[in-house]
C-alpha cells in the first residue's frame, strides 16, 4: 500500500467534502465505490491496459477532520499505476476548484482604537480570554501584528528594505568613546549568549524591542542539553531547578491511524527524555538579564534596531527608544542578529550578506 495523496482542504465542513466525493466527483478512470468515509476506485485490467500498466489495483480515498480542517488521503493498493496517478491528479484539481484555498480575511481595524472593542465582533472568545490576561491588550496587539505580517508576506513575498550599509567612517559622536565588543539585537536566545559573553569579559550591549523578559516563549529542553549551560558556568544546578516549570515523565509520538487496518498501524514511539522539561522562559530570561548586568553588560529594552552602518573602525547602529521615540546611535565591533524570524537583517535585501557582521581588530 502506498500513500499517493495527502491534502488539506480548508473547510471544517467534512460532510460537504465527503458528499461531493461520493456523489459528484467522477473519476477519469476506474469504477467508483462509495464507502462510509470516502470512496474506492477500482481499476480493472481492461481500463488500465490503455495506459499500459499493471492489472488488478485499487485506490482508497477517505476524509477526516481535525481542528476545523478537513484532510483527504488516497492510498494505492497493489502496484501504483499510471491510471491511479492520473486519477489523483484529477482529484486534486477538482478538489481545489470545489473547495478553494481561500481563508477568511483578517478584519481591518483602526489601530488607534481599543483592540478589544475592534476585534470583539469577530473573535469574541479570543477577546474574552485576552481580557483576563495581565497586559492582554498589548499581547493581542502583537498577535494581530504577527498575523497581519504573516498574511502580507505570504500574499506578496518581497525582501524587506536594506538595513545594513557600508560606510567610510563611524559618526563623529562615536569616535571618542569606547565601542561595545558585541551588540546583540534580540533578547530571547540572544540574552543567553550575551550573558555568557559578558561573563567572559566582553563589553556587551543587548537591544530588545519589547520589555526585556516579557516574551512568551515555548522553551522545552532535556536535562542533558541544559547540562551544557551548567558546565559552561552560566547557571548553577540550583538555578536550573528553579526555572523548571514542569518535567514530564514520558513523551511519545503517534501518527493518526484510525483508518488503517491493524497490521499497518505503527508502534507508538516513546521519547521520554526529548524536550521533557518545560522551562519558565520569563524566569530564565530574568536570570540571564541579571547575570548579564552583573558582569557589566547593558540592556536597552523597548528599543528597536533601525539600521547598521559598517565602517573600517566599527559598526554604528541606529536605534529608537519606542516609548519616547528618541533615536540614538551606538557603536560596536561585532553585531549579532538575534532577532529571530522577525529579523530586519535576515529579511532585507542586503548590500552586505552576512547575519553576523564583525569588524577586524578583535582582541582586548
Ligand atoms: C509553538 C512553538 C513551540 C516551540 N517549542 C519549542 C521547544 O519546545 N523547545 C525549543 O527549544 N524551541 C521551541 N520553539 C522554538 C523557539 O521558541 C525558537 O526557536 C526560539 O524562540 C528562537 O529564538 P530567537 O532568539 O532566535 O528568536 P525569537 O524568540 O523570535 O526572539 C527574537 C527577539 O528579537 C526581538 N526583535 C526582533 N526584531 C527586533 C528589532 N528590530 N529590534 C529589536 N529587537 C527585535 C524580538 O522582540 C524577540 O524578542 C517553539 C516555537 C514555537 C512557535
Amino acid at each position: 500500500m502506498k500513500e499517493l495523496l495527502y491534502l488539506e482542504i480548508p473547510t471544517p465542513d467534512i460532510a460537504a467534502v465527503r458528499q461531493w466525493l461520493q456523489q459528484e466527483w467522477r473519476p477519469l478512470l476506474g469504477r467508483k465505490i462509495v464507502c462510509p468515509e470516502g470512496v474506492r476506485c477500482q481499476f480493472s485490467q481492461a481500463i488500465t491496459a490503455s495506459v499500459s500498466t499493471v492489472t488488478e489495483n485499487e485506490l482508497s480515498i477517505f476524509v477526516w477532520s481535525v481542528q476545523r480542517t478537513t484532510y483527504l488521503k488516497a492510498f494505492a493498493w497493489g502496484k501504483v499505476s499510471a491510471a491511479m496517478q492520473r486519477v489523483t491528479r484529477q482529484l486534486t484539481t477538482a478538489l481545489r476548484e470545489q473547495f478553494p484555498q481561500r481563508y477568511p480575511e483578517l478584519p481591518a481595524i483602526n489601530e488607534n482604537n481599543d483592540i478589544f472593542q475592534e476585534l470583539a465582533p469577530y473573535y469574541p472568545e479570543t477577546v474574552r480570554f485576552f481580557r483576563k490576561m495581565p497586559r492582554g491588550e498589548y499581547d493581542l496587539q502583537r498577535v494581530y501584528w504577527w498575523e497581519k505580517r504573516w498574511r502580507d508576506r505570504v500574499r506578496q513575498p518581497k525582501p524587506g528594505k536594506t538595513v545594513v550599509f557600508s560606510g567610510d567612517k563611524l559618526p563623529e559622536t562615536l569616535l571618542n568613546q569606547p565601542l561595545y565588543d558585541i551588540i546583540y539585537i534580540g533578547g530571547a536566545l540572544g540574552a543567553i549568549h550575551a550573558a555568557v559573553m559578558a561573563q567572559r569579559g566582553y563589553r556587551v550591549l543587548l537591544v530588545e524591542r519589547l520589555q526585556f523578559g516579557r516574551m512568551n516563549r515555548e522553551w522545552n529542553i532535556s536535562r542533558e542539553e541544559f547540562a551544557r549551560l551548567i558546565e559552561l558556568g552560566l547557571f548553577t544546578a540550583e538555578e536550573f531547578a528553579a526555572i523548571i516549570a514542569r518535567e514530564y515523565e514520558d513523551g511519545f509520538s503517534k501518527f493518526y491511524d484510525g483508518s488503517l487496518p491493524n497490521h499497518l498501524k505503527a508502534a507508538v514511539l516513546q521519547t521520554p527524555t526529548v524536550l521533557n522539561i518545560a522551562l519558565d522562559s520569563g524566569k530564565l530570561l530574568a536570570l540571564c538579564g541579571e547575570k548579564l548586568r552583573r558582569a557589566g553588560g547593558e540592556i536597552c529594552d523597548e528599543t528597536e534596531f533601525i539600521q547598521a552602518e559598517v565602517a573600517p573602525q566599527g559598526i554604528a547602529l541606529q536605534l529608537i527608544h519606542l516609548p519616547t521615540k528618541t533615536q540614538k546611535v551606538v557603536g560596536g565591533r561585532l553585531l549579532i542578529d538575534a532577532m529571530g524570524t522577525a529579523s530586519a537583517i535576515a529579511g532585507s535585501s542586503m548590500e552586505r550578506g552576512p547575519l553576523i557582521v564583525s569588524v577586524p581588530r578583535w582582541g582586548r
